[in-house]
Formats: structure tokens, C-alpha cells, sequence
């Protein structure tokens, strides 16, 4: 079933509540979202209904953990030897430089790691550092929903050479967890994602974030777990024991 078919089918069953469009993911009464995906859409195309791609930030961080180990050996090494070689030092400083810089441009939202994410009736796979890594989920258990951060420069630098770091809101997150095994999916624009289902628990405000999808993704990926039977509709009214 098609991440359309999805949408007009949750509208189908929830004709009095607020729907996320699946392309523009305002909310939209389940009523109206026929006659507003063709009216305002038109031939517009909705996401993938079970895969998507995206910026990961998995591969930085696993490129700054092996430049650290790398930098820790190379000083283990030259002080256990005795010998200094300039060579080993200077390069894994260059490794251990790189490594950050790579880490911090993620963190800003730098779109250096493809990463896709796939969700169907065999579970949860994160893609990420160029394909050689793969975190799997069997079975998603429990959605948690919270909000995402980043650290940024606050830009005010005192006399001294320190900058203050702020922590800026950047959207939302849904945590896909089976046991200990999680998969955070971060998206800029998470739209009605709250009012819109129930199923979910509350969560922490978090910085580390794994993938980040386009709204529509997002979209596309909250239809999916409702098929799954892990997330459901809010409705209208509430009063329907969902979390608040
Ligand atoms: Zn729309």
C-alpha cells in the first residue's frame, strides 16, 4: 500500500480528525483530504512508503570515536617506544582534526553521510556510514516521541577566546525502540505529529539524533507504523487514554 492509500485510508476511518497531509504535512480534517490533495497537490507524489533517504549522523560519530583511538594509540605508542616519529604524530593529529571537523559539520546539518531508513513488516533498518553500517531492529516495540536540539555558538565570546554554546530546538524526533536497540529519526518540520496520534511515549529532549527525513518522510514513516499497529489515531475529542 502506497503512502497515499495510507493517508486517504486514515482519513477514510477519521473523517471528523485532523489527518497529516502526506505531501505538504499540515493537518487536514480526514474529510477533506481527498479533495485537498487533489485541489492543492495535484500530481504531487507522496514519499516511499517504506524506505527513505537522508543525512545520518552515525558515520561522524563513528569517524570521530576510530580518530580518537587512533590519536590515543599513536600517543601510546610514541611514549611506550621512545621513538618520535613525526609522521605517526602528525598524522593521526591531521585524522583526529578531520574526524572533528566532519562531526561538528553534521551537527550543524552538513549533508555529509547518506543515510535510508527502512521500516516494514520485518522491522526497522538504519543504513548509514556509507553502507558499511546497519543497525536492525526486528520488530518495533515502542515509538518514542520528544523534542530534537542541537548545540550551536551562541556568537557572544567573552574578553577571552571562549565561545558559549546554546542549545537551539530543531524540530522533532521519533525514537523507534526494540529492547535496548533504538533508531532516533529526526525531521526539521515535524508538523501534527503529536496531535495526531496516540501510542507514543513522552521523551527527553535529545541531541543525538541518528537520521534526519524531510517532512514528508516523516509523514510517510508515521503512516507506516501505524500500519504496523504500533502507532494510532488520535481522536477527535480526545478522551482515548493516549498519552498527553
Ligand atoms: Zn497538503
Amino acid at each position: 500500500m502506497t503512502t497515499a492509500e495510507r493517508a486517504l485510508r486514515l482519513a477514510g476511518q477519521n473523517p471528523g480528525s485532523p489527518v497529516p497531509c502526506p505531501i505538504c504535512v499540515a493537518g487536514v480534517k480526514g474529510a477533506n483530504l481527498e479533495r485537498h490533495l487533489a485541489k492543492v497537490h495535484g500530481d504531487s507524489r507522496c514519499a516511499d512508503e517504506a524506505r527513505w533517504r537522508g543525512p545520518e549522523r552515525v558515520g561522524s560519530r563513528w569517524l570521530l570515536g576510530l580518530a580518537v583511538v587512533v590519536a590515543a594509540g599513536a600517543a601510546g605508542f610514541t611514549a611506550t617506544s621512545g621513538k618520535r616519529d613525526d609522521r605517526v604524530i602528525l598524522g593521526s593529529i591531521g585524522l583526529l582534526a578531520v574526524a572533528m571537523i566532519a562531526w561538528g559539520a553534521v551537527g550543524w546539518g552538513a549533508r555529509l553521510f547518506p543515510g535510508q531508513l527502512r521500516v516494514d513488516g520485518r522491522g526497522a533498518v538504519l543504513r548509514h556510514s556509507y553502507g558499511l553500517g546497519r543497525r536492525r531492529l526486528r520488530s518495533v516495540e515502542e515509538v518514542v516521541l520528544g523534542s530534537a536540539w542541537e548545540g550551536r555558538p551562541s556568537g557572544i565570546s567573552g574578553n577571552d577566546d571562549s565561545y558559549e554554546s546554546v542549545d537551539v530546538r530543531v524540530g522533532a524526533y521519533l525514537q523507534l525502540c526494540a529492547g535496548r536497540r533504538r533508531i532516533t529519526v529526526h525531521c526539521r518540520n515535524a508538523g501534527v505529529v503529536r496531535t495526531t496520534w496516540t501510542g507514543w511515549q513522552q521523551g527527553r529532549k535529545r541531541k543525538r539524533l541518528d537520521i534526519t527525513l524531510d517532512a514528508a518522510e516523516f509523514v510517510a514513516l508515521q503512516l507506516a507504523l501505524w500500519e504496523l499497529g504500533v502507532l494510532a489515531p488520535r481522536v477527535a475529542g480526545g478522551g482515548d487514554g493516549g498519552p498527553q
